[in-house]
């Protein structure tokens, strides 16, 4: 079973733009790993020097403990799979998929088994003897995978895939690739800008951001621990309500100033304030931890929540949830409702921060306290 190593990976194009900085990472067997981050911080480049379609400037690149770094792509054992699926048009389907193997001179017989495998994982049975322009999108995409499957490689690379899908068929097809990554057991690097995709399919999330890594772990990990204010915005739809606080020291007791409001701050929440010696902190709170006071008498310490006054601006219905959108003094905060609550626009109302649920940023550096 193989495994990739990238070793202090960098990458700068014709020694100007620095496209990735020290990229170090070890892909386990199996494991499918997502690279996620803003348009431009650096993740098709990771993944292209893994195919070696781009040069790896400095640094190591090790598949099964080989060294590759300098090894042409036709000899690394991988399967690309790219957005604009890259099919030749005057071709089949089944000629598409059978190409490179041709090429390969892989025998006949041989040939005809990998493509009957990968037409029924697919269910492409029907579609081999169509031209592409014959075909959907989601159907080319499969033909894109089919061709990647018969090679029968170490690893899948795989380029925003279904960025040219609707947006049904994407999740559907979300859900199709980790079927097939279960099936094949084999290493998938994917990579993509959307979080909900990396969240969804990864067994780790790479986060990027201008060529660094910013966090590795799993999806729970990186949504319940970020390593930094960066992750803790990227990752969670819609994303981490960030906030100014005060640490404010009376005798024995610790307050958190924010929002023009004193927070009782009791428990972790208090010992993490107290440990980072700060004065001042960011705050961060998910949409999701946050509740609508119901009554004047819904209370604060005893239930270990916060309670904050909010002037409601938007109510946005989703069926599943609700998102309401308003201010805490000067902040403005979206709250995530999971069920149906009597709530309208320009009205005034309490909010519930539970406080066992917030997370703390240094207000310089950044980094999770
Ligand atoms: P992402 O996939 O995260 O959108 P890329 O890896 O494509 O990001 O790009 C990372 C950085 O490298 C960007 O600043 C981009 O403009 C730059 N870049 C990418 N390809 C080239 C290239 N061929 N020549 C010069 N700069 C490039």
């Amino acid at each position: 079973m193989a495994t990739i190593e990238l070793k202090q990976v960098n990458k700068s194009y014709d020694n100007q733009v620095s496209a990735v900085e020290d990229f170090s990472l070890t892909i386990g067997e199996k494991e499918f790993l997502v690279l996620v981050g803003p348009s431009g911080c650096g993740k098709s480049t990771t993944l292209r020097m893994i195919a070696g379609l781009e040069t790896i400037t400095r640094g190591d690149l090790y598949i099964d403990g080989e060294a590759v770094t300098h090894r042409p792509a036709k000899e690394r054992d991988i399967a690309m799979v790219f957005q604009n699926y890259a099919l030749y048009p005057h071709m089949s389907a089944y000629e598409n998929m059978v190409f490179g193997l041709k090429m390969k001179k892989v025998p006949r017989e041989e040939i005809q088994r990998r493509v009957k495998e990968a037409a029924v994982i697919l269910d492409l049975d029907d579609l081999l003897q169509r031209k592409p322009k014959e075909l959907s999108g989601g159907q080319r995409q499969r033909v894109a995978l089919g061709r990647a499957i018969v090679r029968e490689p170490k690893a899948f690379l795989m380029d925003e895939p279904l960025s040219n899908l609707d947006a049904k068929l994407r999740v559907q097809m979300r859900t199709e690739l980790s079927k097939l990554h279960q099936r094949l057991q084999t290493i998938f690097v994917y990579v993509t800008h959307d979080q909900v995709e990396a969240m969804t399919m990864a067994d780790r999330i790479v986060i990027m951001k201008d060529g660094r890594i910013q966090q590795i772990g799993t999806p729970a990990e990186v949504y319940e621990t970020p390593a930094n204010v960066f992750v803790g915005g990227f990752i969670g739809s819609p994303p981490m309500n960030f906030m100014k606080g005060q640490v404010v020291r009376e005798g024995d007791a610790l307050q958190l100033i924010c929002a023009g409001e004193k927070w009782q701050a009791a428990g972790s929440t208090a010992t993490r304030l107290a440990e980072s010696g700060l004065q001042q902190v960011m705050v961060g709170i998910r949409p999701e931890n946050m509740q609508l006071a119901e009554t004047a008498a819904d209370n604060v310490t005893d239930s270990g929540h916060q309670r904050l006054p909010f002037q409601v601006e938007v109510v946005e219905y989703l069926g599943a949830n609700m998102l309401v959108h308003g201010t805490v003094g000067d902040h403005r905060l979206v709250v995530s409702l999971n069920h149906r609550q009597g709530v309208k626009a320009g009205e005034c109302r309490h909010l519930l921060v539970n406080m066992n649920q917030i997370h703390f940023f240094h207000p310089e550096t950044e980094l999770r306290l």
